[in-house]
């Protein structure tokens, strides 16, 4: 990436990913992503962020729902696998039993109740790479102390009303990094966030910034001649958080997890315009990667 904002930020601009796909590999070198979202009439979410993840190379994909939504999903799923798990200490039985699961998704339409809390706090006991998005941010900014819960493996994907629940204070300094040479607001907004968070957290937008812990700050490509407004749909940061997911999965880091699946969900998003779903979004991911070997 190049530099951008000055010393006094140096943030860098994301562009395409690299050295993503290993000949001859079999799909348990590919890891097993977990996500736990998808509950009763927002099954979609969860589905959307499974296929994603499936689609930008986990070897395998386990979609647990929240129990009344079984049957929903179960009709409506075929590479990805269903899971049942009642409750947080099914979960953690699963996850000491299987060592494969190597990267976690909690969020879309995982639900806010008693369950959905037990649930976040058992994936985050477990140490693995994880995305929390969605209804895992609204859980998360419930907590008395909702940092101490977190590692450094954790990936935090808010848009700005979830940004501003979490972190109110930082919120209320935010600016838009819509002009070049960015404003340093958001920037360091970020920054600060990650910080306080210990761990990596993507800010979403037309702007999207991303911010590891260390300090190390991307901005998405998406504000430098790569606007796709109609990424605004419901759905597109589900599978946005899928991306990422899959990409914990075939066991990249989380900062460049974050920035390259951002840098591939813009570039899905270029190739149609106003109209686009979030289905299209992960149907296109397959063109995505041809593009880039
Ligand atoms: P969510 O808010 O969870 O539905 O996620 C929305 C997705 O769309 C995120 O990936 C945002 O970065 C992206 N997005 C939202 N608004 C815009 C915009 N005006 N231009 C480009 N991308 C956007
Ligand atoms: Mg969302």
């Amino acid at each position: 990436g190049i530099d951008i904002g000055g010393a006094a930020v140096a943030a860098r601009l994301a562009g395409p990913p690299a050295g993503l796909l290993k000949r001859g590999a079999h799909k348990f070198d590919h890891g097993h992503a977990l996500v736990l979202a998808g509950g009763s009439g927002r099954g979609g979410a969860g589905r959307l962020a499974a296929r994603a993840a499936l689609r930008i190379g986990a070897g395998l994909v386990s979609l647990a729902p929240p129990p009344d939504a079984l049957a929903e999903n179960a009709a409506q799923l075929e590479a990805v696998m269903l899971r049942t798990l009642p409750d947080a200490a099914a979960l953690t039985e699963w996850l000491a039993g299987d060592e494969r699961i190597n990267a976690l998704c909690l969020g879309p339409g995982l639900g806010t109740d008693a369950r959905a809390g037990a649930l976040l706090r058992a994936a985050l006991d477990a140490g693995r790479p994880t995305v929390l998005d969605a209804d895992a941010l609204t859980l998360l900014s419930r907590e008395d102390a909702p940092f101490a819960l977190l590692h450094e493996a954790c990936v935090l994907t808010p848009h700005g009303g979830e940004f501003a629940r979490l972190f109110p204070d930082i919120s209320r300094t935010l600016g838009e990094v819509s002009a070049a040479p960015p404003g340093h607001d958001k920037l360091s907004a970020v920054r600060e966030a990650a910080a306080r968070a210990g761990c990596h957290v993507l800010l979403k937008g037309h702007d999207t910034v991303i911010a590891a812990p260390s300090g190390e700050t991307w901005l998405s490509s998406a504000a430098y001649g790569r606007a796709a407004p109609w990424l605004a749909t419901a759905g597109a940061g589900d599978v946005l958080a899928g991306l990422i997911t899959g990409l914990l999965a075939r066991g990249m880091q989380p900062l460049p997890a974050a920035r390259d699946a951002s840098w591939m969900h813009v570039s899905a998003a270029l190739e149609f315009g106003p109209g686009l779903i979030a289905e299209d979004l992960e149907r296109q991911v397959p063109a995505v990667l041809r593009a880039l070997c």
